[in-house]
């Protein structure tokens, strides 16, 4: 219904101009022309109560002009009409019909401030442009024939001019809201194309009467109804609101408005011709300082319009790098709500421009952020570089570079600039160099690089509190055989367990780390307090005491651990990290599950372990090694069943070496090899003679060490065939000790070794057993004939755990047909017990000590020396022959 009102009003107003031309003068003039006049104020009344603009005074000031103009019309109506009399040049009449100007032209001046953001200079130029000329027209129509009219007195005369200075004022004020930014509306072009009939019927008005032939009742009327229609029909039309939304400035000049502009430039030279042509130029003044001022407001405008084109372009350059842009920029005002983003933004934050606009930007952002935000809008002059983490619409979280400039009050910006860049990747892949670069990637400790420096760091802060950072290097035992036997995959998993473990049982601050293979580092700030080193390694010890599970089996795991204090003075981190892996590998060297702290000596130990394997194939060579032979007799009788062959190494330097000092070299060395096959060699050599010098009889057999290492050998099996060939020993006569964690290191080629060795007709013993991780039933695989029993069970034998745990290891054995050897015994009851649990074979220092061949001869020759059944005696007694 409210939108139809004006369509209503409009025909109404048209039905009425019919009926005022119809009827005659008088009744249309007192009757017909005060329904249209005052419609027209109650129009645009009920126009602003239907409508609700939001700048009503401007539409109540245009109501109240529209008034007095209607008030003007009634009462000269009146006194033309009803009073019969002529109206006078200047009466109170002119006073309402002159106050409509004043009220007219502020409502449009409000409207058009409404209207335009900032100022719109190209407008108002425009605006006097046609003012001017318009203003030329009536000066030479109208106020100079006015004013210099003789017959007028000097109130007619100021009367007479003041209705065309309202005019112009008026049509200027129009023109400038007609050629002003703003949209252009059907309310919006009602209301000022109603302006020109009616100062056009104002003009005509004033030229005719002047000149006394203005005709009543003409067309000219028409001109202030389409006014008086036109305003209230604008007034009821809903865009009428519209008409004070402001919209931002275009510098755009369209072909209309040139139009309109060349034609009121053109004013003064045409006056100027017509008045040339009619004969005489009697204005040449006003109509050249008119000229002038429209040649230098066009120039003006020429030269806006230039630099408006080039700022458009620039302008349209700007936007398409911004559209572009993968940066993201918002703007905030004073209150923190977005006044301006680019594109980009919606794209970064996944919201459209409606989650953004006039929204306050602190809500779209995490608690901390948004938080930060607030802060600059209360603080003044912040401008900084931040890191922001932000929720995407999706849900995932972004993190953004994020540079604030505080650019209120500052430029047309006047608000807070956030310029903002997606470095969610930069950062992910920052954070997985690091994690790659620093970190190991099984177990997620701290690697080798984080430890040294860590330390470095820890040295640093010792040197202020004048203190030590202890180095602790933890290397797993056997680790090796685990990874071999139960797979790669499993070792890892028992390298993860432990590795959580480890971590479990440091300290907080403390640092744990994998520097590689099974090899863990201990960080201790404050561990060099008396003691407190070694009661951590004690404390990390224990911890990986419980067997750890692994693919379903238990498995025992024990360490070595080397303890080095650093001292800031002293030490670099190297230094620390390379004493502690030294005092590792002495623990190491002495067993398993110890630690050691370092001790500088140890340097000495390491170089002259270093020196024992360069000096170890010449002295080979040299002939420097020589062979002792342990008895291995039955406990029943003394019978020497055999003999144990143990290298010797008579160094020219330091002296008799055990194997201890140059076997584990030779091994790390790759040098095990050739000082095998010398002991074997060396070894035949001698029984085959003692055989052939019948010192041993048939049933003799001569015990030689095999190194783990050897045994994985592809050549063994052919070592063995040439030196019994070489030897001319029997076959039978040799047995080859393989300690049971050398036989599981390879199973398939110990097994493949084995199985040559067996061919041959060579006997094997099963080294040091009970000390690894096989069970017996383990062995049956292998073509074994003896068990030698680790020495620390025989220690146990008269306790009756240990008694027990030897009578089981004898009876498997027994079990799979092999027969038991008991290594180390040294008193006469542990003799006495072996031989109550049927072990009969053994070898010790009871019996005998290894003995060099010339003694080891002496004994075999008179084998009735254990015949006496001597056990009770001192085992030096053994030693002395016959
Ligand atoms: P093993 O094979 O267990 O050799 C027995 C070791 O126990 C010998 O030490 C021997 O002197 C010692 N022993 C014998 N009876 C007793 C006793 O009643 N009490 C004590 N406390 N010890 C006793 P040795 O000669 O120092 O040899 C040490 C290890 O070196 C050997 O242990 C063996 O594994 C290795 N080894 C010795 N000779 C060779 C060799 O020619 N080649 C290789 N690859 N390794 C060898
Ligand atoms: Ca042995
Ligand atoms: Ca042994």
């Amino acid at each position: 219904m409210a939108s139809r009102l004006w369509h209503v009003y409009l025909t109404l107003g048209i039905a009425l101009t019919v009926v005022y031309y119809l009827l005659p003068s008088e009744t249309a003039d007192l009757v017909v022309w005060p329904i249209i006049g005052w419609s027209s104020v109650i129009a645009v009344v009920v126009g602003v109560a239907v409508n609700r603009p939001d700048q009503r005074l401007a539409w109540y000031l245009l109501a109240a002009g529209v008034a007095m103009q209607v008030i003007g019309d009634n009462l000269y109506s009146i006194r033309t009409f009803v009073q019969d009399s002529e109206v006078e040049l200047a009466s109170y009449i002119d006073l309402p019909y002159l106050a409509m100007y004043p009220l007219v032209i502020s409502g449009i001046v409000l409207l058009i401030r409404r209207r335009t953001s900032g100022r719109d200079r190209s407008s108002v130029i425009d605006a006097t442009i046609i003012t001017a000329s318009l203003g030329l027209l009536s000066w030479v129509l109208i106020i100079v024939p006015n004013v210099t009219n003789a017959d007028l007195g000097a109130l007619e005369k100021l009367i007479s001019i003041a209705y065309p200075i309202g005019d112009i004022a008026l049509l200027a004020t129009a023109a400038r809201l007609a050629v002003g930014g703003g949209r252009r509306t059907i309310a919006f072009w009602l209301l000022t194309a109603s302006v020109i009939p009616m100062v056009g019927a104002d003009a005509l008005y004033g030229y005719l009467s002047f000149s006394g032939i203005y005709p009543e009742h003409s067309f000219i009327e028409a001109g202030w109804i389409a006014f008086y229609v036109g305003w209230g029909a604008a007034a009821l039309h809903p865009s009428m609101r519209a008409l004070s939304a402001a919209t931002p400035n275009s510098a755009r000049i369209s072909t209309g408005r040139l139009v309109v502009l060349g034609g009121a430039v053109l004013v003064p030279p045409a006056m100027l011709f017509t008045e040339d042509a009619l004969g005489e130029v009697s204005n040449a003044t006003a109509i050249s300082i008119v000229g002038t001022v429209l040649l230098v407001l066009v120039l003006i405008r020429i030269a806006r319009v230039a630099r408006d084109a080039a700022d458009q372009k620039s302008e349209a350059r700007f936007r398409a790098l911004i559209d572009k842009a993968s940066d993201a920029v918002v703007v905030i005002d004073g209150k923190g709500r977005i006044r301006y983003h680019t594109p980009s933004t919606e794209r970064m934050l996944g919201r459209c421009t409606s989650d953004l606009e006039g929204v306050k930007f602190s809500e779209l952002l995490g608690q901390a952020d948004g938080l930060r935000v607030l802060a600059m809008l209360s603080s003044d002059a912040v401008s900084a570089t931040l890191e922001w983490r932000v929720q995407h619409a999706d849900g995932r979280w972004y993190d953004l570079e994020v540079i604030a400039d505080d650019m209120r009050g500052k430029t047309d910006l006047d608000g807070i600039v956030f310029t903002m860049r997606d470095i969610t990747e930069r950062k992910r892949l920052d954070l997985e160099l690091r994690r790659q670069t620093l970190q190991d990637s099984l177990t997620g400790l701290p690697n080798r690089t984080l430890f040294i420096d860590r330390v470095e760091q820890a040295l640093k802060r010792a040197e202020r509190r004048d203190g030590s950072v202890v180095v602790m290097v933890l290397d797993l035992d056997e680790f090796k055989i685990v990874n071999e036997s139960l797979g790669h995959a499993a070792g890892n998993a028992l390298l993860v367990a432990v590795a959580a473990r480890l971590k479990a049982a440091a300290r907080a601050g403390d640092t744990v780390a994998r520097l590689g293979g099974d090899e863990f580092g201990f960080l201790l700030e404050n561990g060099d307090v008396d003691g407190g080193s070694e009661l951590a390694a004690i404390r990390i010890q224990s911890a990986l005491h419980a067997p750890f599970l692994v693919r379903g089996k238990e498995v025992p795991v024990n360490a070595c651990i080397g303890i080095a204090v650093g001292s800031p003075w002293s030490h670099t981190p190297d230094d620390v990290l390379r004493d502690a892996a030294l005092a590792m590998s002495f623990a190491k060297g002495k067993g398993k599950n110890r630690f050691e702290l370092f001790l500088p000596a140890m340097y000495e130990d390491a170089t002259r372990r270093l020196e024992i394997a360069a000096d170890l194939l010449g002295g080979i060579a040299r002939g420097e090694f020589f062979l002792h032979y342990q008895p291995i007799v039955d406990v029943r009788n003394g019978h020497i069943s055999g003999g144990e062959a143990l290298v010797r190494w008579q160094h020219p330097r330091f002296g008799l070496l055990a194997p201890n000092d140059f076997v584990p070299v030779a091994e790390m060395t790759g040098l095990i090899g050739p000082l095998d096959r010398w002991v074997l060699n060396e070894a035949c050599r001698q029984t085959s003679a003692w055989k052939s010098a019948d010192v041993a009889d048939d049933s003799f057999y001569v015990s030689v060490n095999l190194s783990a290492q050897h045994l994985q050998d592809s050549n063994v099996a052919d070592d063995i065939s040439k030196v019994l060939e070489a030897s001319g020993l029997a076959p039978e006569m040799l047995v080859l000790e393989v300690t049971e964690t050398a036989l599981i290191k390879d199973l398939d080629s110990a097994l493949a070794s084995l199985a040559i060795v067996k061919q041959l007709g060579v006997k094997v013993a099963v080294d040091d057993f009970g000390t690894g991780y096989s069970s017996l039933t383990h062995l049956i695989k292998f073509p074994v004939h003896f068990i030698k029993v680790d020495k620390s069970f025989i220690d146990l034998v008269n306790s009756p755990d240990g008694e027990m745990m030897v009578r089981a290891v004898v009876d498997l054995a027994h079990g799979l047909g092999l027969k038991a050897i008991a290594e180390g015994v040294e008193h006469p009851e542990q003799a006495r017990a072996l031989e109550d649990l049927g072990c009969y074979l053994a070898q010790g220092f009871l019996f005998a000590k290894p003995l060099p061949p010339d003694e080891m001869a002496v004994l075999l020759a008179s084998q009735h020396v254990g015949s006496e059944a001597p056990w009770g005696q001192p085992s030096g007694l053994m030693l002395q022959p016959g």
